[in-house]
């Protein structure tokens, strides 16, 4: 049968966000349930109450983690937090988890222990209840696709959309270590295929290799918004990059940004592995991602509550949309910021 006339697109093509948004664009929300649909770190659903906050996330084997450096007992545990931090993202907070697997015969009983074990530490540690989930078999590699729950009083969700010009531009927490932390896993790992009987030498890069593979989410974040009454005006999770999770905010809420480089936050281990590397630090903070942190931005009169959070730096401020997204240099220089984009097709 001939195929001549039947159109075929990559799918690098397209993206990961161009196919994202051709699915979006075939389905509108019908139900009065259904508050926020595609488009935001989770989805918002109410059904006459609290608002329930729904997100999933999947990690494929050979895609988002290697065997070889990735212990089963953690990789459970990030692939609830790479969740919870999606509901964080939301302001609001999780509450329970579903976990679907699917595995070949490489795994034994007791590899998917371990995989549960992880859960269970998560579910522990964030206060999660696990209720449900399938199990399959697969013909390769392992999947884990975990549902996330969480719930927020209707007025306190935090969507991607609602930056201000002269809002100003917080991050939780130190970015660039987890990207560098799987280059040295990456190298370890080469090292190790060329050389087996050669030990990692990893002790001086612990904090890096720690935020690859055991990243957590900023739940106490977002309870110290709710103490303190301070909501800010749009947020969301850095999963790929301060960058890409920068653009969405300022796509979503119509506005342009500043990010001042000298107040990035970079971990000196971080910052010292960006050299032996020859990277620049400020590209590894701006395009790695998997930091699980939250950037969110506040108004200029919230800036005295923001001050005393426990993990916070102010980075940049929002701007009008004509000014364009930039990285203000420490050498004085402005450069646009643009997404790196996604390289797993
Ligand atoms: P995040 O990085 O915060 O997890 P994603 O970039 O994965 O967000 O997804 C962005 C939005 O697109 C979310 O609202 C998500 O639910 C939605 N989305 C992603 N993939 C699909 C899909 N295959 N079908 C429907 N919605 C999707
Ligand atoms: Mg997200």
């Amino acid at each position: 049968m001939s195929d001549q006339n039947i159109k075929r697109t990559d799918v690098s093509e397209l993206g990961e966000f161009g196919l994202i948004d051709r699915i979006a664009s075939r389905f509108k929300l019908n139900r009065e349930e259904s508050l926020i649909g595609i488009g935001d770190d989770a989805a918002v659903i109410d059904f006459g109450g609290v608002p329930v906050i729904v997100t999933t996330d999947m990690m494929v084997e050979g895609i988002h983690f290697d065997l070889m450096y990735h212990p089963l007992k953690h990789l459970g545990y990030k692939a609830v937090i790479v969740n919870l931090s999606d509901i964080c993202a939301m302001n609001a907070i999780p509450k329970q988890i579903t976990v679907s697997i699917a595995i070949s015969n490489r795994f034994s009983v007791e590899a998917i222990d371990e995989i549960y074990e992880g859960i269970g530490l998560a579910c522990n540690a964030y206060d999660v209840d696990l209720i449900g989930g399938d199990t399959s078999s697969s013909p390769k590699g392992l999947i884990i696709s975990i549902t996330a729950i969480g719930s927020v009083a209707a007025d306190r969700i935090t969507y991607r959309s609602g930056a201000k010009a002269g809002d100003i531009l917080c991050v939780t927490g130190d970015l660039g270590a987890a990207y560098l932390g799987l280059q040295v896993l990456e190298r370890e790992k080469q090292v190790y295929l060329a050389t087996p009987d050669m030990q990692p030498e990893l002790s001086t890069k612990k904090y890096i290799v720690g935020r690859q593979l055991k990243p957590e989410a900023r739940v106490e974040s977002v309870r110290y918004f709710e103490k303190v009454g301070l909501l800010p005006t749009a947020m969301i999770d850095i999963s790929d990059g301060l960058a890409s999770d920068l653009l969405h905010i300022c796509k979503a809420s119509g506005t342009g940004a500043f990010i001042e480089e000298a107040q990035v936050p970079i971990h000196d281990e971080a910052r010292m592995q960006a050299l032996e590397f020859h990277l620049d630090p400020i590209t590894c903070a701006l395009s790695g991602g998997e930091d699980y942190e939250l950037l969110f931005t506040v108004s200029p009169s919230d800036l005295e509550k923001v001050r005393f959070m426990d993990s916070v730096y102010i980075i940049g401020e929002i701007t009008p949309k004509e000014d364009g997204v930039t990285l203000h240099t420490s050498g004085g220089q402005i450069h646009p910021v643009t997404a790196q984009g996604w390289k797993h097709f």
